[in-house]
């Protein structure tokens, strides 16, 4: 899941994206509102998380202008405004949702859980493909009940194929959803990563659709 963040306050954005990353978010950081119309159009992110006050613009003018381009992205507001006027003007331009600093991560955490659940269509947090079974909220893996521990790249490739499952993602999908904006990925590191899934799993799940990517189907 790519996620652009929108907040001018160094040690507040590098907090948050550390955070975000733990929580599995391939985070791109963004400290002005002009930067943040261009990732949007550049970049494609999945959701956004935005703080109103920023130096360049107002944050609801960079929500306008982020619904323009994408309507349907979901947008977190991320403001030291707890005005009631705000929370509204917010919501009605779009946004959808709305967390008052000083905020709680777990609490950011679960909404933007929330958000993508949302975007993916499923409906709870766990996930079940066979005998696999992908918890969202906690991280966990099982495998016919067994846990199943994944290094952090290994259980976002999988949390990909799962929430797809059926569908042929392609080698760029795939590596959009593992690694940030400008990070350098050796070619065949993808490769690698389902290379090394695969063995942990039953025979046969993921499967690769030549020169496309992969899919995951039940066996
Ligand atoms: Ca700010």
């Amino acid at each position: 899941m790519r996620l652009l963040l929108i907040e001018d306050d160094p040690s507040l954005a590098a907090g948050l994206q550390a955070a975000l990353a733990r929580e599995g978010y391939v985070v791109n950081p963004v400290a002005t509102g002009s930067q943040a119309l261009a990732a949007v159009r550049a970049e494609c992110p999945d959701m956004v998380v935005l703080d109103l006050g920023l130096p360049d613009m107002d944050g609801l003018q960079v929500l306008a202008g982020i619904r323009r381009q994408a309507a349907q992205l979901p947008v977190l507001i991320l403001t030291a405004r707890g005005r009631a006027d705000d929370k509204v003007a917010g919501l009605d331009l779009g946004a959808d949702d709305y967390l008052a600093k000083p905020f709680d991560m777990q609490e950011l955490a679960a909404r933007l859980r929330a958000l993508g659940r949302r975007l993916s269509g499923a409906p709870s947090a766990q996930i079940t493909v066979g005998p696999v079974q992908l918890d969202v909220a906690s991280h966990q893996v099982t495998v016919d009940g067994a846990p199943l521990e994944l290094p952090r790249r290994e259980y976002m490739l999988l949390k990909a194929l799962m929430e797809s499952a059926g569908r042929v993602l392609t080698r760029e999908a795939l590596e959009g959803k593992l690694y940030s904006w400008g990070e350098e990925v050796s070619s065949n590191a993808l490769e690698v990563h389902v290379h090394h899934l695969r063995r942990k799993l039953p025979e046969n799940l993921i499967r690769t659709v030549r020169g496309i990517g992969y899919t995951l189907a039940a066996p």
